[in-house]
């Protein structure tokens, strides 16, 4: 008998799901996925749980017992599907509407299955190169300049917090070794970025001790864009009072509105200055895939760093992050730290533990590579153009419609409105009728939609970058906006 044969040594109960359970369920969520998939539109799109319901639904002890998998299959059907908001729905329209794929979720899967950690070249080379090919791919189809190295991050917010310890770097007062705190010599180091900015910015600077005091927001103009005169009077102020300027992250696409920072004028007031300059282009950057559309990236070859989510706009299942940086070598000096465990003897190979704070890497790159190539550059395109027109035709319909007004220009696929019937001009019940419209419409699980505030005004938003969004789907949600702001005028009115 061959002693080495896990059943032998009494294995088979200590090892995984064996391979023909693993194989009858894997079947069995492969075609719940693909039904779930083929209509997603048939559960409301925003959850209807209160808060804690989805706990009191689940046991408080755990199980000491193994379960059948067809019992746990039911009971996230029963206990957990109620509990999602559906980002799958044709009609998710709220905050930035993201999609998966076909090509991304198989992608997933895969990755799943080998379980790799790419921390190291040596810890899986495909992993390593794969990301390195996949994003110069990406690269290349955004029209980004080919000096640029890139790395997958889980989020933009991560990214971005790298870039500013990257920049901190290399401010070259010796942060790494000595740190902040306590130090005479340290100048204080002010970074700058629009009121319009991300939070994930400012968040950065306060994981890395910069402070939110030294985070200077910077005025926007009549269209949310930053205004490059009063970033340069603020670093002109900084350093008039003896505090050191080191980084600037301009956004293309803002979150509230999708503005687009006027990145040439920054690259050259940054290039004066010697600040690092970072792009957030986390929503709008991959919208460049489209060839008229590579105008919004436009002075990014002067950035220093620049962030894009396949996972928000790029059919990538959520988590993809696209990191590119001019001199990976300043991340290294950020960040590498090799103890003797960790040591290879390769020469020539990327160490992506090298590059930012996480040891442990998830095979991100394969999902990514995946949907490039299923879809190609001209799918990945016309599905981001038949968006934006979407987008076009929503924005035109409230343009034309005396009782809704745009608050904002729309240049990719996020249109900021409001109904503003006439007769009704007290700010106050503006906000009441508008606000009192979003929940209506989102109750009626057809559609979801989210609000921001501009120039003080509570703004709706609705967002398209869906797969399964249609025609259909914006012309309802525009009917059901209309629908029901006439119901409630009276209503707030009274
Ligand atoms: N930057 C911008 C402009 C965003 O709109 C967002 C999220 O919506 C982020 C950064 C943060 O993205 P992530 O969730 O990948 O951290």
């Amino acid at each position: 008998m061959n002693r080495d044969q896990p059943h032998d040594l009494g294995g088979s109960e200590l090892q995984d799901m064996d391979p023909e359970t693993f194989r009858r369920y894997g079947h069995e969520v492969i075609d719940w996925i693909t039904e779930y998939l083929r209509t997603p539109e048939r559960y409301p799109v925003l959850a209807r749980v209160q808060p804690g319901e989805v706990k009191a639904g689940l046991p408080e002890a755990y199980p000491e017992e193994p379960e059948l998998m067809s019992q746990i299959l039911e009971d996230f059907e029963r206990v957990i599907m109620p509990g999602i908001t559906h980002w799958n729905h044709p009609a998710f329209f709220a905050y930035f509407s993201i999609t998966g794929s076909g090509p991304g979720i198989l992608g997933e899967l895969l990755a799943a299955a080998l379980n790799v950690n790419g921390m190291l070249w040596k810890t899986s080379p495909a992993v390593t190169e794969l990301e390195e090919v996949s994003l110069d791919w990406l690269r290349q189809m955004l029209g980004l300049p080919a000096h640029l190295r890139g790395i997958i991050m889980d989020t933009a917010s991560m990214a971005s917090m790298v870039a500013i310890a990257a920049a901190r770097e290399a401010v070259d007062v010796d942060i790494r070794r000595r740190g902040m705190a306590g130090r005479d010599d340290l100048p204080t180091l002010c970074m700058y970025t629009s009121e319009q900015a991300h939070s994930s910015i400012e968040k950065g600077a306060i994981a890395l001790g910069i402070g939110q005091e030294n985070v200077r927001k910077i005025s926007t103009d009549g269209e949310f864009r930053m205004d490059p005169r009063a970033l340069q009077a603020a670093i002109e102020a900084d350093r008039a009072a003896g505090r050191r300027p080191f980084f600037v992250a301009a956004t293309i696409g803002t979150t509230s509105t999708t503005s687009i920072d006027p990145v040439p004028a920054i690259a050259e007031i940054s290039g004066q200055y010697g600040l690092w300059l970072h792009v957030d282009g986390a929503y709008g950057g991959t919208a460049a895939i489209v060839p008229e559309m590579r105008y919004v990236l436009a002075g990014c070859d002067h950035a220093a760093s620049i962030v894009v989510n396949p996972h928000k706009w790029l059919f990538t299942p959520i988590d993809c992050s696209a990191f590119y940086v001019r001199d990976p070598e300043i991340l290294k000096r950020a960040f590498s730290l090799v103890p003797e465990y960790l040591k290879t003897g390769e020469d020539d190979v990327t160490n992506f533990m090298d590059w930012g704070v996480q040891l442990g890497r998830r095979f991100r790159a394969l999902k990514l590579w995946m949907v490039m190539r299923y879809f190609g550059h001209a799918g990945l395109a016309a599905r981001i153009r038949h968006h934006i027109e979407l987008a076009r035709a929503f924005a035109g319909w409230v343009d034309r419609t005396r009782d809704f007004e745009r608050l904002a220009p729309a240049p990719f696929s996020t249109i900021c409105f409001r109904t503003h019937p006439e007769g009704i001009d007290d700010e106050a019940t503006l906000d009441r009728l508008n606000a009192a419209l979003m929940d209506t419409v989102n109750s009626t699980g057809e559609i979801y939609i989210s609000h921001t505030r501009l120039n003080g005004k509570f703004t709706l938003r609705l967002a398209i970058g869906n797969l399964r969004t249609d025609e259909r789907y914006v012309g309802r949600a525009w009917e059901l906006l209309q629908i029901e702001a006439r119901r409630l005028v009276p209503e707030i009115v009274a």
